[in-house]
């Protein structure tokens, strides 16, 4: 399973031997159901071109972790339908997803930025299904939806029965709330206050499994009078993280509850990123809050001066960073601040690292969310920008 400590842990890797592979594994796609399926023909042929372009001495190092990759994919038996894997001397991960990464291979400093993608992609959302005796609570995260907690409504009808005398033959042939009469009416109003009761302590009993579990985001579901007086019942805080409601029958499968969930979901995180690139557009400007373009950003970073990047996920940019003072820019040759030597490094590969180092967030976004960005890349200031960056960035 993938979880953010150990990619957390490759971030800070400060390496340079190591092979980063992602690919789409998709059993459903008919070039995957061949005895030789075609991601394993792409792996052999990538690593093969990738292995040959190296130096003579990099290559040796480099060696033992391709034929690893290679051997593992062959004997791997076909589960997921992604995978991704970073491997190099004394150093092996792989991860099966259950949905595919775009098929890229690198060697060098790991390259974590599909694995960081679908992190984001299919951040964490829980689901609250009420139905009249009977809730769930699920929830879902990087395309997987678990059960968490199954609550049952106890109808205590023994003792209403025992009070209102008649009502036991009535109740036993009709069912609950369809008999006739005062008795019974009196029966349904017992029995509708009893399900509201349930639905106020379902509402309750989600907002603090899901509190403890710092999860933000929630789709309600179920039938229509459960759902809604759940959702009439959540306590506010949680009630301004409901992103949408859809009708699911009781006993639905995860499959079921997850194929009717996700959409909601991806929709919900594809208009968070466009709201984020909207408020970075809209601020920047001389005296903003906020800034775009690939040196403006990189010099921001730099200062200490960003809370949030926001980067294209399919970017393609160089940088150097200094090798003695840190600074970063976009300009090859010496440091300009320093004269120090500086290294080059590729966006938005190094992002991860650099924005670990700097203190900022990293948001990775779909290249149509990023469009309006200059280069695809900008971010969130700590402090109202100077003047004299948006003049270089010619705003
Ligand atoms: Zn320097």
């Amino acid at each position: 399973m993938l979880d953010t400590q150990r990619l957390n842990e490759i971030v800070k890797l400060d390496r340079d031997d190591v092979f980063s592979l992602s690919l789409n594994t998709d059993p459903s796609l008919v070039e995957h159901q061949r005895p030789k399926p075609a991601y394993r023909v792409w792996t052999h042929n990538a690593v093969q071109r990738l292995v040959r372009r190296l130096a003579p001495d990099v290559r040796r190092t480099a060696e033992p972790a391709a034929q690893r990759i290679l051997a593992h994919l062959d004997a791997m038996p076909q589960e997921g339908r992604g995978l991704a894997i970073f491997a190099g001397p004394d150093l092996w991960q792989d991860y099966t997803l259950p949905f595919p990464l775009p098929n890229h291979l690198t060697y060098g400093a790991p390259d974590t930025i599909p694995l960081l993608w679908a992190m984001h992609e299919y951040a964490p959302y829980a689901v609250v299904l009420a139905f009249h005796d009977h809730a769930r609570v699920l929830v879902a995260y990087l395309g997987q939806t678990t059960a968490i907690d199954e609550i049952d409504l106890e109808l205590d009808t023994e003792k209403w029965r025992f009070k209102t005398g008649r009502m036991a033959t009535s109740t036993r042939r009709s069912g609950v709330g369809v008999g006739r009469g005062i008795q019974s009416s009196a029966f349904e109003a017992r029995v509708l206050a009893q399900y509201h009761r349930f639905w106020r302590n379902v509402a309750v009993a989600a907002a603090r499994t899901l509190a403890a579990r710092g999860i933000d985001r929630v789709i309600i579901g179920g039938d229509q009078e459960a759902a809604g007086a759940v959702s009439a019942a959540l306590p506010r805080p949680l009630r301004e993280t409901v992103i949408g409601t859809v009708a699911i029958r009781p006993h639905a499968s995860l499959a079921e509850i997850q194929a009717r969930t996700l959409p909601l979901a991806l929709a919900d995180r594809h208009a968070r990123d466009r709201r984020l690139v909207r408020s970075v557009v809209q601020e920047r400007r001389v005296g903003g809050t906020a800034i775009d373009g690939t040196a403006a950003t990189l010099e921001a970073l730099a200062d200490g001066n960003l809370r949030t990047v926001v980067a294209n996920r399919d970017m393609r940019a160089t940088a150097r960073a200094c090798v003695s003072c840190g600074a970063l820019g976009v300009k090859p040759g010496p440091c300009a601040a320093c004269s120090g030597d500086v290294r080059r490094l590729t966006l938005p590969q190094a992002l991860p690292m650099l924005t670990r180092q700097h203190g900022a967030a990293l948001e990775l976004v779909s290249a149509d969310a990023a469009a309006p960005l200059a280069d695809g890349i900008g971010g969130l200031l700590r402090h109202p920008s100077a003047g004299s960056v948006n003049l270089r960035r010619g705003a």
